[in-house]
Order: C-alpha cells, then sequence, then structure tokens
C-alpha cells in the first residue's frame, strides 16, 4: 500500500484519487517544457485521431458496413498525458496531523522535505467541496 510517512509520525496513505491532502506540482523552471508536451501529445493524438478517420473513410467505402476501428481516444490521451506530466510532476502531501508540507525533491523519486507550518491550517491541500464542473 503506498504511503509516506511525516516527520511527526503520521502515515499519509496514498490508496485513491481526490485525497484532500495530496497535490502535484511542477516546478516553473519546466513550465514551458511541461506545456509544451502537452500540446505536443495532445497534436499527436488529434493527427491520429485524424488518419484514423481517413482510415475509416477508405475501408467504409472500400468495405461498407466494416466496424469502426476500436479507438479510444480519451484512454491514449489521458495515458500520453499522464506519462507526460509525471516526468515533470511532484507529488506534495499535507499531514493531517501536524501540517507539515511534504514535497517531493524530484519527480518520481518518493524522497520529500518537510516543511513546518507557522500557524495551526491543517488543509491547505484540501479543494473546494464542489470541483468545477468538467466536459
Ligand atoms: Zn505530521
Amino acid at each position: 500500500m503506498p504511503t509516506v510517512q511525516c516527520r511527526c509520525g503520521h502515515v499519509l496513505p496514498d490508496v485513491s484519487d481526490r485525497l484532500p491532502y495530496k497535490a502535484y506540482l511542477h516546478v516553473d523552471e519546466h513550465d514551458e517544457l511541461y506545456w509544451d508536451g502537452i500540446v505536443r501529445e495532445t497534436l499527436g493524438l488529434l493527427r491520429n485521431a485524424r488518419r484514423q478517420t481517413e482510415r475509416q473513410g477508405v475501408l467504409d467505402r472500400m468495405l461498407p458496413g466494416a466496424p469502426d476501428a476500436d479507438v479510444d481516444d480519451a484512454a491514449a490521451l489521458a495515458d500520453a498525458l499522464s506519462e507526460h506530466a509525471a516526468r515533470y510532476t511532484r507529488q506534495v502531501y499535507a499531514c493531517e496531523a501536524c501540517g507539515r508540507l511534504l514535497v517531493e525533491t524530484a519527480p518520481g523519486s518518493g524522497d520529500y522535505r518537510s516543511f513546518v507550518p507557522e500557524d495551526d491550517e491543517r488543509a491547505v491541500l484540501a479543494s473546494d467541496p464542489e470541483p468545477p464542473a468538467t466536459a
């Protein structure tokens, strides 16, 4: 079970999505690389989808009634973007017990530095109760 342990001893389990004590960050020095990669991956998928549509058009003319190509664009894009983002994204946890922020020192390293808060705030990474609707 993936977990991160705070210096105070509290264990932060990371076994589900939408954790109120977890966030992701990418450093400003990688901001252009991060967004350029998202654009590149998205354009690549769009080009592939266009080629697939063209291929399907040819198949439809040559083999009427042939089944559509089985391409799940959303899953392909999610995989490509997740892989890209993992190269630049660090994980951050806010300890629910002591409030420390644990910031991963490099993407995927699993090594964390902790920072002690100056006040009693404990839920700095929690979102609004109602996230914005997605399309
Ligand atoms: Zn703690």
